[in-house]
């Protein structure tokens, strides 16, 4: 983490797994034992459905409420999506864009451009998602896998823009399998991921952008990656459905730092 130049951001990501009535609930558990913290930004992406819930049960607090997805059209026939601008008035404030799972289900790196660039129109952050599958680990393709998805996603964005995406490395061999990468391997690709961004924007948007680490980020792994200098945070799935476990990596993330 570097606390000087970049915000610090620990980021739920719920999945499929909570109902607005679950949402209240832990909703007030959370308000109740939310530690004050000095550095990090807190956020909750949830399924569309429990958003107004979320938004009321956080409200005034310090906590932020995300989507895991949306579209990229604004308005029109397209059944079943939901657009910026309707996050934006439901009270959203971040969105998770080309998660894995999502990646899995067919959604290309066209499609991630498209999303990435109507959710900084509509003034959202997007957190975007990148990472490699165990079979590019092990063949040795991981950081060439990652430069592509960065410059294929990140098309087209002016550089003032660019700085507002915050990039969660994601390596899919970590999600949901109690595996998590070494902090040194988390942060060797998260250096390689700001690389990139100076290579594609420039060294003072690269200095800026939070970089998440995701992969089995729970209060027992937490402190150690948030410690390397360019993990600036975490994108977390089965931790964050319980307030506690939750509280405890935002506990880690509110440790110094240079
Ligand atoms: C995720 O889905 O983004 C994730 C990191 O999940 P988990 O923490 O459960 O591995």
């Amino acid at each position: 983490m570097n606390h000087k130049y970049r915000k610090t951001v620990i980021a739920a990501n719920w999945k499929m797994n909570k109902t607005p009535t679950e949402t209240r609930t832990f909703g007030a558990e959370l308000r109740r034992i939310l530690p004050r913290g000095r550095w990090c930004e807190i956020v909750l992406c949830m399924p569309a459905i429990c958003i107004p819930a979320g938004v009321k049960a956080m409200r005034d607090t310090r906590v932020n409420i995300g989507a895991e997805n949306m579209y990229y059209e604004t308005f029109g026939a397209f059944t079943g999506e939901i657009s910026a601008p309707m996050l934006v008035d439901a009270g959203v404030k971040y969105v998770i864009i080309g998660h894995s799972e999502r990646r899995a289900m067919g959604e290309t790196d066209a499609d991630i451009n498209k999303k990435l660039i109507a959710a900084l129109d509509a003034g959202l952050t997007p957190i975007l998602c990148v990472g490699e599958s165990l079979e590019q680990r092990k063949s040795g393709v991981t950081f060439e896998h990652i430069t592509m998805q960065l410059k294929l996603d990140f098309q087209n964005i002016p550089p003032e823009q660019l700085r507002r995406i915050v990039v969660a490395y994601e390596p899919i061999w970590a999600i949901g399998t109690g595996l998590t990468a070494t902090p040194e391997e988390a942060e060797e690709v998260c250096q390689h991921v700001r690389t990139v961004i100076r290579k594609l924007s420039s060294a003072k948007t690269a200095r800026a952008t939070s970089i998440l680490y995701g992969g089995s980020m729970n209060g027992d792994n937490a402190a150690e990656l948030l410690a390397q200098p360019d993990i600036d945070g975490g994108l977390i799935g089965g931790a964050s459905l319980d307030p506690e476990k939750f509280v405890k990596i935002i506990n880690a993330a509110n440790q110094d730092a240079e």
